[in-house]
């Protein structure tokens, strides 16, 4: 795909090239560039111009907002941060009305946002690595009213609605059942991103920096004893509160063994910025805590699926090529400086 598109980018400029220098010899008939052959089999040609059609087309706004939605146990009692079966089916189905495609953590902080055009990126995350999420039934299938049955359901019913997450782990995962590691490789083979959550999930003002980096190191092990070549990209805080000194949540290490990752994710309440956004801190992305409430000022996803459906000037919008960056020109300050040669400003 890629060599396509630098084929195409090539044959462009050789054809702009040898435009110029037709004009410049005079424009003769003698001397039209060989290249033109070529380039007419290659189409249709990429532009500038093409692309911010493309990206118009679709209203993509990849400077856009990213909501990253933090789920803990589905139960049938529901409560404040967690959802009842049903009410999580509703969500996934609201998710795929409008237009949501699931992306995992690592997705958002490695900005590898591959979703198709037109289609806004979901986090969805899951913490706790509660049986509630993940469970088998005593004759080994996976139990449907938990998230995992509950998301797999959804995606036979719906196949582009791909399955993607990141699962925010700790000490003997999914209720310390034999076969944890095992589900951790399940779910790393079915499209879903292991994080570190720490072993024993102590908020980390009750702890300090040995204790803090221990706890990671710990949580680590938790992943890597299931998946030896884990590498582990994000983590969450257990209950969203930052260690002393902040640093501690990038990087750390206690006895041998370190750790460092590319981001770090907070507890509430708001969607995430673009990454390409200079409001983007990959080190306090923030995370909508789930909740069922409409027309309530909780801060939840109902209330921000609400506020980014009345407002969808304010989503991100993938331009489904995630080789560039587009967005209405309108929103050009908001790019961060690095990544002006990939945007697309229309
Ligand atoms: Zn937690």
């Amino acid at each position: 795909m890629l060599r396509r598109r630098v084929a195409l980018v090539l044959g462009v400029l050789l054809v702009a090239a040898g435009v110029t220098a037709a004009v410049l010899r005079g424009g003769g008939g003698n001397s039209r560039p060989a290249t033109t052959t070529v380039v007419l089999q290659l189409k249709p040609p990429v532009t500038a111009a093409s692309l911010r059609a493309a990206a118009r087309k679709v209203q993509a706004n990849e400077l856009g907002l990213v909501p990253v939605l933090m789920h803990h146990r589905i139960r049938p009692d529901g409560g404040d941060y967690d959802l009842t079966a049903p009410q999580f089916r509703a969500e996934l189905a609201r998710l795929y009305r409008e237009n949501y495609v699931p992306v995992r953590a690592e997705d958002l902080v490695l900005r590898q946002l591959d979703v198709p055009a037109g289609k806004t990126p979901v986090v969805l995350t899951f913490d706790d690595s509660t049986k509630e999420q993940f469970f088998y039934r005593p004759d080994r299938t996976i139990k449907p009213d938990t998230a995992i049955g509950i998301m797999l359901a959804f995606a036979r019913k719906h196949p582009d609605f791909k399955l993607a997450g990141t699962f925010y782990v700790n000490r003997e995962p999914f209720a310390g059942v034999r076969e944890g590691p095992a589900m951790l490789r399940w779910l790393v083979a079915h499209g879903f991103e292991i994080g570190n959550h720490t072993k024993d999930h102590i908020p980390f003002q009750l702890l300090n920096a040995t204790q803090v980096q221990r706890q990671l190191v710990l949580g680590g092990r938790v992943i890597t004893s299931a998946i030896p070549d884990a590498k582990v990209v994000t983590m969450a805080l257990p209950l969203g509160v930052m260690p002393k000194p902040a640093v501690l949540a990038r990087r750390g290490s206690w006895g041998s063994e370190s750790y460092s990752f590319r981001g770090v994710f907070l507890v509430g309440a708001n969607p995430a910025p673009s990454p390409f956004s200079r409001k983007f801190d990959p080190w306090a992305i923030p995370r909508i805590r789930t909740s069922p409430h409409s027309g309530v000022v909780d801060f939840g996803s109902t209330f921000w699926l609400d506020y980014l459906a009345k407002n969808p000037g304010e989503r991100y919008v993938s331009d489904g090529d995630p080789a560039h960056i587009s967005f209405p020109r309108a929103h050009a300050r908001e790019l961060r400086p690095r990544f002006r040669a990939r945007s697309v400003a229309y």
